[in-house]
């Protein structure tokens, strides 16, 4: 500052010398007058050209045309233009900052909507955009509630009591597959809210299925506890002769027979739930498992008093690496239906064979009743039956196909149902080619050697 004010002064010097030099004490007076303007002047358009600059980069330009000059201007210039770097750096880390933050909020599984004072979005992300039906986009800004019109939604947001959420239907949810979408909303900053959702329609699936469940299972064994009681108190009240006791006792037996078992088929699908899929480690050859199956099946036969053609058949080469106990049991229960819904006089193929790709099948056909098509998908539900009468009558507990489908999938496997009301039926059990084997050399078991079912 000092500098320049001494400057100033040798110019305004050398315009009185100059002054002086021409026109005396006037001309001194007159040059010290001309020097100041010239100064003057001179400085002004120094400033212009910084103001100029600082106009242009805050009007959005580059700073390309820096005004590099020397002085207090160019001082003011070059201060400014570090001012300016050090606020863009942090600009573009505050930006950065911002875009990770944003893209992290974009990656969450939940939906994130920003609301205004006035239930305005400010911003979505897409998760949020697909549960609600929002376009980030387009209804930027828009009214929360004009555009979820779902009266549940629109009571909550207008409403004050947010401390629970709200379970709404989502986009395309339609009564054949609905879609449930759990809301609420979060208050922050002044007036903002925030409105956090989350797809809860597999977990609301599988509260009803547990819902569905209990009900079922308390139903199931209510029925024969009913039945027994009544013939306990019969016993107790009235005078009975042996062979009404008899028969009694018999009825009594059969239900506590059924409780059994449903209890064991219970346990069995708890124990599959629960346990990890079995390993690819022991080979078992197809006719050791087939020969355990066909002693069960005519066992069954005899004890239910059938007459079936029953034939079972299996490629001698092929082995397969299943968890035997589970295998059997699926084997079983798959022809112990054939031979419950088959009527006399019909035939049971049993069949264990390669098939294309080297994965194996374990079939059953039956030339009994069949079932209707809109039954079949429906039949590997827990406690469904086609015929609920027929499937008691028979001692079925209606878990059999579901621990079977279980079984198969833990394996890497599957069920397939094929069946024509009045034909018959084929039930398949596929495995993975990873779990067969179809060496000669496979270790070939006596097929007698009976195998323990489920
Ligand atoms: P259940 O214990 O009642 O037999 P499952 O789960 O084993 O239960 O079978 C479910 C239903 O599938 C049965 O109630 C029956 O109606 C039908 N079903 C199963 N196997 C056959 C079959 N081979 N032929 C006709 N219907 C069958």
């Amino acid at each position: 500052m000092l500098f320049r004010v001494l400057i100033f002064l040798a110019v305004l010097l050398a315009g009185a010398i100059v002054g002086l030099a021409l026109g005396g004490q006037w001309g001194a007076a007159l040059g010290v007058i001309a020097a100041s303007f010239t100064w003057f002047i001179a400085d002004l358009l120094r400033g212009l050209r910084v103001e100029r600059w600082l106009r242009r980069i805050d009007a959005g330009g580059d700073e390309g045309r820096f005004p590099a000059m020397s002085g207090l201007w160019g001082e003011i210039a070059e201060r400014a233009r570090r001012a300016l770097r050090a606020s863009d750096l942090r600009t573009v880390g505050a930006q950065t900052r911002l875009d990770e933050f944003l893209a992290a909020i974009q990656a969450s599984p939940n939906g994130v909507t920003l609301l205004d004072a006035q239930g305005r979005i400010e911003w979505c992300n897409q998760t949020s955009a697909d549960h609600l039906g929002f376009d980030a986009q387009r209804d930027a800004m828009q009214r929360v509630v004009n555009l979820v019109r779902d009266p549940g939604f629109v009571a909550y947001v207008q409403g004050s009591d947010h401390a629970r959420d709200v379970v709404i239907p989502g986009r395309g949810s339609t009564p054949m597959s609905p879609r449930k979408v759990s809301v609420q909303l979060h208050a922050y900053g002044e007036g903002r809210r925030l409105l956090l959702s989350r797809d809860v329609t597999a977990l609301e699936q599988a509260e009803t299925m547990r819902r569905d469940f209990v009900a079922n299972v308390s139903h199931e064994i209510r029925t024969p506890l009913t039945v027994l009681t009544g013939f306990v108190e019969t016993l107790q009240n009235l005078p009975l002769d042996e062979a009404e006791r008899a028969r009694y006792l018999g009825l009594m037996s059969a239900q506590a027979h059924r409780m059994q078992a449903l209890v064991s088929d219970l346990l069995v699908l708890s124990r599959l739930e629960g346990s990890p899929p079995p390993l690819v480690q022991e080979w078992t050859p197809a006719r050791a498992l087939l020969a355990g199956c066909e002693q069960e099946a005519r066992g069954l036969c005899a004890a239910l008093r059938k007459s079936q053609d029953l034939r079972f058949e299996a490629d001698a080469d092929l082995s397969v690496a299943v968890e035997t106990l589970e295998w059997s049991g699926a084997m079983s229960n798959l022809v112990a239906n054939a031979i419950r819904y088959t009527p006399n006089g019909g035939s049971i193929e049993v069949r264990w064979r390669v098939v294309y790709g080297g994965r194996a099948e374990f079939s059953v056909r039956d030339t009994g009743e069949g079932i209707a098509p809109e039954h079949v998908p429906r039949l590997t539900e827990r406690f469904y039956r086609v015929d609920r009468s027929r499937s008691r009558e028979t001692g079925g507990t209606g878990l059999g196909l579901a621990i079977v489908k279980h079984v198969a999938q833990r394996h890497g496997g599957e069920l397939r149902i094929d069946s024509v009301v009045g034909v018959g039926s084929t039930f398949t059990l596929c495995l993975p080619a990873t779990r067969v084997h179809t060496q000669v050399s496979a270790p070939v078991v006596d097929a007698s050697t009976p195998t323990p079912a489920a």
